[in-house]
């Protein structure tokens, strides 16, 4: 896999990530929010590097110029809920993109320190011969995108993949490489080095789903 980890620039990103990390500042959902899909248009901007352009003729007022046109059919596919937040931010980059969800959830175990992930719900275009990008902020374990990735294959096989993620751990992007095609590209903006005992990425942010959206009640708690 190819890893583009963006954690060494100085820029605005950094900005924005210390943001979602800040304690403080997070609770801020409105704010939590936009600095995810602003996070989802840099890293748009920087896997719009990697596409595929021809060049075409266009007239201005004044004369005629040469610009790209993107070549790839782009599917953008978000992991639910937290997903939505980058999801906004790549579709303000790519105007004619496609759109897939999968509704992924951690079911824990008896014991409460291992997790299971449950995908329900998915609705895709086909995805044959197109350029997948795969949206989840938090890349913790790795295995949601493994799953992901099993129910996607039913829609066709993508001409390539990119991985966009916020902030991972080091063993899930380990893991993420051994289980996607040598050739994937991983777009993230901040690589942790731990997990605790619940899969939650150390430091991180916390759960991603709940600051953006809300508290969700777990269902064996109603
Ligand atoms: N999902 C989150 O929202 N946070 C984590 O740390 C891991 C998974």
């Amino acid at each position: 896999m190819k890893i583009h980890n963006l954690e060494n620039q100085t820029s605005l990103l950094s900005v924005f990530i210390s943001e979602i990390r800040d304690l403080n500042i997070q609770k801020d959902s409105l704010r939590f929010r936009k600095n995810l899909e602003r996070v989802g248009e840099i890293l748009a901007y920087e896997l719009s590097k990697d596409l595929s352009y021809r060049t075409k003729a266009i007239k201005t007022p004044l004369g005629e110029a040469e610009a790209g046109s993107l070549i790839d059919e782009v599917v953008i596919c978000s992991v639910l809920r937290a997903g939505l937040t980058i999801h906004q931010g790549l579709l303000n980059y790519f105007d004619k993109a496609e759109s897939a969800y999968i509704s992924a959830f951690r079911k824990h175990k008896e014991d409460d320190s291992k997790i299971e992930v449950v995908v329900n719900y998915a609705a895709a275009p086909s995805l044959k011969g197109k350029t997948l990008i795969l949206a989840d902020p938090m890349l913790a374990t790795g295995t949601t995108l493994e799953n992901v990735q099993m129910v996607l294959s039913k829609y066709g096989t993508p001409k390539e993949i990119h991985i966009v993620s916020v902030i991972g751990s080091q063993s899930g992007v380990e893991h993420v490489a051994r289980v996607f095609p040598q050739e994937t590209h991983l777009w993230i903006a901040a690589i942790d080095k731990h997990l605790n005992s619940h899969s939650y990425i150390v430091p991180g942010l916390g759960d991603a789903g709940d600051l953006a959206f809300g508290e969700k009640l777990e269902i064996n708690k109603i």
